[in-house]
């Protein structure tokens, strides 16, 4: 077996070398979740496996950018949280970037459509957010982690009866709609209001980023 090279500062140089499809790196705070509420760095990955009709990112505008420079973008940030999103950021095989995020102390947390396997020891923070509701046909291969996070669209609960046993975390989370006025997107809070009253198992989540106008 060859050894990887490793340079003076004790980083493998292919490392640092591996490219991604990256669409921003940003700093905010996580607007919905457990999590909500802490600032991380977003770090975003282009291309998805899935096309959700509420999604509002712009997963097929993306740079590629090496591991080198992704990192020097991070650390122009006081924040020591990383949040791989996307896209589906487990589309890549995420090691050689978190091993040296590994090496200067970051806590890594993904979130995920659940599509993909997550390896173990990889991610410090596991969030799933399966589209079984909008793609029955396809199946959810991470089955455990930190936090199950579903849109609620009116699908019955009885979906994640399975899934939902691997996971420390419930959350429903009402569809926001911004081409939507104020009071229709208050419908849908309302309905997703009733459902965590009748199943208190689920807590709540609001993307509060976006009630709030921030990225
Ligand atoms: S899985 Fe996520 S990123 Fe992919 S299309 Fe759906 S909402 Fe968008």
């Amino acid at each position: 077996m060859v050894n990887a090279a490793i340079n003076a500062a004790g980083q493998r140089t292919e490392d640092l070398e591996t490219v991604y499809n990256i669409v921003e790196i940003f700093h905010s705070v996580q607007g919905e979740g457990y999590r909500s509420g802490i600032p991380h760095v977003f770090v975003r990955f282009g291309k998805c496996n899935l096309r959700c009709e509420w999604c509002d990112t712009n997963f097929d505008e993306y740079e590629q950018q090496t591991v080198a420079t992704i990192l020097e973008q991070i650390a122009q940030y006081p924040c020591k949280n990383i949040i791989f999103t996307g896209g589906e950021p487990m589309l890549n095989d995420l090691w050689p970037l978190a091993r040296p995020l590994k090496q200067r102390g970051y806590h890594l947390s993904v979130e995920s459509n659940g599509t993909v396997a997550i390896p173990d020891g990889l991610l410090d923070w596991i969030c799933i957010s399966p589209k079984d509701q909008m793609y029955p046909q396809v199946s959810v291969k991470q089955r455990s982690g930190h936090e199950l996070k579903c849109v609620y669209v009116g699908q019955p609960l009885t979906l994640y009866d399975e899934l939902k046993h691997g996971f420390e975390h419930l959350f429903l989370q009402p569809c926001y709609d911004e081409s939507e006025s104020v009071e229709e997107n208050g419908r849908s809070f309302a309905l997703t209001e009733e459902v965590v009253k009748e199943h208190p198992e689920w807590r709540l989540s609001l993307q509060t980023h976006k009630w709030m106008g921030i990225l």
